[in-house]
């Protein structure tokens, strides 16, 4: 197998080069510059269905998908036209609007691991609010992170390990307050002995332990299921709460995401990406009694001018009508398997060191020798390079795959067979080249 040529990128340069005097780094968020692989960030022009066509008319198969809201592809005639429907009634009123009921009640009656819902316009605002509301309810400080999860870019969270097993964080970002720190602790994930050392430490401060349901912002490392009982036990017997970063898993593996796939109930699960159908939408949910602390009823303040906003309700709920109709995702896991089994068995019979990792309809690259990662600390930045070449012939070959190794990869119900069967032969074409 030979390189294929490299794609133009001639009208993407020239709208980066402009958006560079705009914009830090000529984006308005930082992954996008493509900073980990090859060449000039893509400017995309408009989706349909799986596929995506950027500025200089290159067309791809999308395995982006927004990083996860596009569960059902781009342009989905349902949610366009619902999104239509409400353009002519306005855009936003700062007002309750029967459609917040109307997702509301689409999300609580399909999903009961929470009684009631609070809309903002983020996961990061829904993670933010959420964390707080653990503090509020606890009269506690500190929240333990796990290193390997992504929460957002809310103070709290930007945080690191630091040396030891248990220690403080470190912050993650300049302009992270080091008091902010102090208040978080990072520990690895899936080690039961770490768990039990940050509550023998800091025993009574602990106001809640934070989770992605499956985390998969650094790789997609699916974590035991013994080990989230053992979380939930643990927070639990400490009066601390645990909290279900849902904002990927929650709608992707089904309407009660990664709380049924562990079966287990968090005490507050956060939101995002696929409710909102693509518009900006985060949430977060808890029982009755916990949710009873938000202002107005309780005395943890949370607010947003646009939460609720009557558009992205509009499309929340043709999205999620959609998802509801029986056997969407069994259909779409099967699609999925199918497509991971294939390129699992050319790996093998080719004898290359990678693995591919997957949950529901995500997936994820390892370029490693070891079959399950589950720590952040497991994947070898060295490994990164590999990626970085198999992103590149997969761009050219008109595969767009997100632009680093940390991210994992989404199929939507918009991918058709013949779009899967193009992919699968130019990934096998890209790993030869890899392994070369
Ligand atoms: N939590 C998780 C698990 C996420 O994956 C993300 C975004 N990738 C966030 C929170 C933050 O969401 P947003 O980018 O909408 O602020």
């Amino acid at each position: 197998t030979t390189s294929a040529s490299d794609i133009s990128r001639d009208q993407s340069a020239k709208l980066f080069e402009k958006a560079k005097q705009y914009f830090p780094g000529g984006v308005n968020s930082p992954v996008r510059a493509f900073k980990s692989v090859y060449g000039t960030p893509l400017f995309i022009e408009r989706g349909d269905k799986a596929h995506l066509w950027d500025a200089d008319s290159n067309e791809f198969i999308d395995f982006c998908c927004s990083w996860g809201p596009l569960i059902l592809g781009h342009n989905t005639p349902e949610i366009r036209e619902a999104v239509s429907a409400q353009l002519g009634k306005g855009l936003s009123f700062g007002a309750p609007t029967a459609l917040e009921n109307d997702l509301a009640e689409l999300i609580l009656s399909n999903n009961k691991k929470i009684e009631k819902i609070r809309f903002v316009s983020s996961g990061t605002e829904a993670v933010m609010s959420a964390i707080r509301l653990a503090r509020g309810y606890t009269k506690r400080d500190k929240i333990v992170k796990f290193e390997g999860c992504y929460h957002g870019h809310s103070d709290s969270l930007l945080v690191k390990a630091g040396s030891g097993l248990v220690t403080f964080g470190e912050t993650s970002s300049a302009g992270v307050p080091k008091a902010f720190a102090d208040e978080t602790i990072v520990i690895a994930l899936n080690d039961k002995a770490a768990l039990e050392q940050v509550f023998t430490d800091f025993k009574d401060q602990i106001a809640a332990v934070i989770i992605e349901g499956v985390p998969a912002n650094n790789g997609l490392l699916i974590q035991d299921k013994d080990y989230i009982h053992f979380l939930r036990d643990i927070t639990k017997a400490n009066g601390s709460l645990l909290i279900m970063d849902e904002v990927i898993t929650g709608f992707r593996l089904g309407f009660e995401g990664a709380s049924k796939y562990y079966d287990i109930q968090p005490d507050i699960i956060t939101y995002g990406k696929i409710i909102g159908g693509g518009m900006p939408v985060g949430a977060y949910g808890a029982s009755k009694e916990l949710m009873a602390c938000i202002s107005p009823d309780g005395a943890v303040y949370q607010a947003g001018t646009l939460s609720g906003n009557p558009v992205a309700m509009a499309a929340g709920i043709a999205a999620l009508n959609l998802l509801a109709q029986p056997g969407f995702y069994e259909k779409l896991e099967q699609t999925t398997q199918d497509f991971v089994a294939e390129l699992r068995a050319f790996i093998e019979e080719k004898g290359y060191e990678v693995h591919l990792t997957t949950i529901g309809s995500i997936f994820w690259f390892a370029f490693s020798s070891n079959p399950k990662i589950q720590r952040a600390d497991e994947i070898d930045p060295a490994s990164m390079e590999k990626y970085k070449v198999m992103h590149r012939e997969l761009l050219n070959r008109g595969i767009y795959f997100g632009p680093s190794g940390y991210e994992v990869g989404f199929i939507s119900a918009a991918h058709t067979e013949e779009d899967l069967k193009t992919t699968i032969k130019a990934i096998k074409e890209a790993l030869d080249i890899v392994f070369q």
